[in-house]
């Protein structure tokens, strides 16, 4: 199911361009736009999840399929063994602007152990 009026589902659909990174059959890899660190790609499913919460509840198997391909493009950046750090931002409270799921990769850079910002 895609949502027309989604940003992340119409990147899916080639409507709006994107960095590309990674593609499987499920799940899309692409740079953000305003990078807050030397890697920083968002990992999608291809389907509409308007968070990760409905998309592990709905289908944890597509959510699992999303941090295989988080810790692909980990490996591809060359920051596996160096270490990255994984978000999901879940609700405005907390900063989600996109409602579509995604993870944000971020790595390449030293980053303290604080997780509020
Ligand atoms: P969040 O605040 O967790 O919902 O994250 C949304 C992310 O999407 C932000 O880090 C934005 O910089 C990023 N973003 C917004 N528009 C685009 C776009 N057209 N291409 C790539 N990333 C984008
Ligand atoms: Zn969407």
């Amino acid at each position: 199911m895609t949502e027309p009026e989604c940003l992340f589902c119409r990147i899916v659909a080639g409507e709006i361009p994107a960095i590309i990174v990674r593609e499987t059959s499920n799940t899309l890899a692409f740079r953000d736009i305003a990078p807050k660190a030397p890697t920083h790609v968002l990992v999608i499913p291809k389907e509409h999840y308007a968070d990760v919460a409905t998309l592990a509840m709905d289908d944890p198997a597509l959510a699992g399929e999303v941090l295989a391909t988080v810790a692909d493009v980990a490996a591809a950046e060359g920051i596996l063994g160096d270490g990255f750090r994984v978000i999901f931002n879940t609700g405005a409270l907390v900063g989600q602007t996109v409602f579509h799921a995604h993870a944000h990769l971020l790595g390449g850079v030293a980053m303290d152990g604080e997780l509020t910002g």
